[in-house]
């Protein structure tokens, strides 16, 4: 990437410009589209009287900890987990994640020889650019958050290797591997055998595998990702990994179905600290989800609509910032997922956000997409371009394109 010095009289007119247009728009969060939410419509009026699960199973009533077996087939193969190691469970996939860890905390885990709230110091590794939710997360529970830089094929394997072998207190790492947040880079085969292989100093060091994007394509040239579990296994640490996937960007975000897959050993451990929490899920939505999707190929042909509604948006973004951005920052292509990330000249993303959020367009907060809120190039900006319209988001990237040359004249 080259910086071109821009000049600040045309930059600060280009912006005055800008302000005087009184925009109100907002690329903060990967949230999907009305339209996309109404490719589920019919979620609304299913089960439509039939509430027997498969097995007879009436789902109005109390039971089943670990989800309808015809809801968990749909997902086992895209989340790469066998159908008997995955529970589909709750509304979402954060609070799932929230809830292993705070388990962990309270309840030995398998191989740990104590439990984490036991534990003088515990850590976490955090790929960066990540997402902002893993870290608050672990914040939240005093977990130190050590960033580790992510490379095109995920998160740097050599520093991983080196902290995870050295440090006992690092429990863990935060992964999402396919279609990353905010990268969209899906991990290698390699990244991941390595990841599954590495010697822990930590006898129950975690892979938070957070395979939120499993199906999420934008194209058809869709990327393998690896089998952890099945890698796990083979390397011989079989409880190394926790899976978790949702339904929140196939049909309804947060009126969903979120899904935890591990090892039998960890399921034993989740099934006995879950049944002290709830006495099954809601498998009325269950029912309604199985319904609708019907198999893998329902999701697949769902996946596609989502595609073509946000496909086009992930394409003015690319088209516009090539268009006005291309002598001052670099961004991401991404085939999948929910984001971009934008690179721009180090020490200026702040003023960005901070010139788009005079100028009526919200950003998500510089420093995000690292821990503690920290990025210390202060350079990288997550665009989340599927929520609102396709007029909408070329207006926030062109405005975007203004803040940008207008921070970096500013700074020269
Ligand atoms: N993980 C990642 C990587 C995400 O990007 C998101 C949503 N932005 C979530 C989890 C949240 O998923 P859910 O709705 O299943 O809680």
């Amino acid at each position: 990437m080259t910086t071109a010095p821009v000049d600040v009289d045309t930059a600060r007119r280009d912006y005055a410009a800008l302000v005087e247009r009184g925009l109100s728009l907002d690329i903060t969060r990967g949230k999907p589209s009305p339209r996309q939410l109404d490719l589920s419509a019919d979620l609304l009026t299913l089960p439509n009287g039939q509430y027997k699960a498969e097995d007879g199973t009436d789902t109005r009533n109390y039971g089943g900890l670990k989800g309808l077996p015809e809801l968990r087939r749909v997902f086992a193969g895209a989340l790469q987990v066998p159908v008997d190691q995955l529970f589909a469970a709750g509304n979402s996939s954060l609070e799932l994640m929230h809830d292993t860890i705070a388990q962990a905390m309270l309840s030995t885990l398998p191989g740990a020889p104590r439990r984490w709230a036991d534990e003088p110091r515990i850590a976490m590794l955090c790929p960066v650019p990540g997402y902002d939710r893993h870290f608050a997360l672990a914040e939240r529970f005093g977990i130190e958050l050590i960033p580790v830089p992510m490379t095109e094929t995920g998160p740097d394997m050599d520093v991983v290797e080196r902290l995870v072998a050295e440090d006992a207190a690092v429990k863990g790492i935060w992964c999402v591997p396919k279609y990353s947040n905010p990268t969209g880079v899906t991990f290698s085969a390699e990244v991941a055998g390595r990841l599954a292989a590495m010697p822990a100093a930590a006898p129950d060091f975690r892979i938070i595998w957070d395979n939120a994007y499993a199906v999420h394509h934008l194209t058809d040239d869709e990327p393998e990702l690896a089998d952890i579990l099945a890698l796990c296994a083979e390397a011989g640490n079989p409880d190394r990994a926790f899976v978790f996937g949702s339904t929140s960007k196939i049909t309804f975000a947060g009126a969903g179905v979120g899904f935890f897959g591990a090892s039998e050993a960890n399921l034993a451990w989740w099934q006995s600290v879950l049944s002290k929490r709830t006495i099954g899920p809601d498998k009325v939505n269950q029912l309604r989800h199985a319904l609708f999707l019907k198999d893998a190929d329902g999701v697949r042909a769902l996946m596609r609509k989502h595609a073509e509604l946000i496909a086009p948006k992930f394409a003015a973004v690319d088209r516009i910032l090539t268009e006005e951005l291309s002598d001052l920052a670099s961004w991401t292509k991404p085939t999948g997922g929910y984001f971009i990330s934008l690179t721009v000249p180090e020490g200026t993303a702040k003023e960005v956000v901070r010139l788009a959020k005079e100028a009526g367009v919200a950003l998500t907060p510089a420093g995000a997409t690292h821990p503690y809120g920290n990025d210390p190039a202060d350079a990288v900006i997550r665009i989340a371009p599927t929520f609102p319209e396709l007029a909408e988001v070329e207006e926030a990237v062109r405005a975007l394109a203004v803040c940008v040359r207008l921070a970096v004249a500013q700074r020269a």
